[in-house]
């Protein structure tokens, strides 16, 4: 972080530069997108537990295409935020 003390003509501009998109990597393509992941297979993981167990009848699969569209909307909105 960088703070400027004053808001005298010197300390008013601040000059951002971004090449891809405000947030960085972790928004983007590391921890939020990992995170997300991680849900779904927690959740896949926990569904073949009770599965196997005979709780839950059929096959369960996972829609990665979808998955990840809709994660991307998710990290789209976040960096909105940020
Ligand atoms: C898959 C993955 C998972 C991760 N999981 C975790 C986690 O769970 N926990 C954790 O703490 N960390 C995690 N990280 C690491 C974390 O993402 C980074 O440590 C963090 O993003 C670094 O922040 P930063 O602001 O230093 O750099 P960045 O987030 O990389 O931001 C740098 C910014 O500068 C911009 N930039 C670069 N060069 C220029 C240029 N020449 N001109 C203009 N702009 C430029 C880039 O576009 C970017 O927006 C993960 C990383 C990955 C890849």
């Amino acid at each position: 972080m960088i703070l400027v003390i004053g808001g005298d003509p010197a300390g008013r501009d601040v000059t951002l530069l971004e090449k891809r998109a405000l947030s960085g990597q972790c928004v983007h393509d590391g921890c939020m997108l990992i995170c997300g992941l991680n849900d779904v297979a927690r959740a896949i993981t926990n569904i073949e537990f009770l599965r196997t167990a005979g709780a839950i009848a059929g096959d369960v699969s996972v829609r990665y295409p979808y998955v990840m569209r809709n994660l991307e909307k998710i990290l789209a909105r976040l960096s909105q935020i940020l």
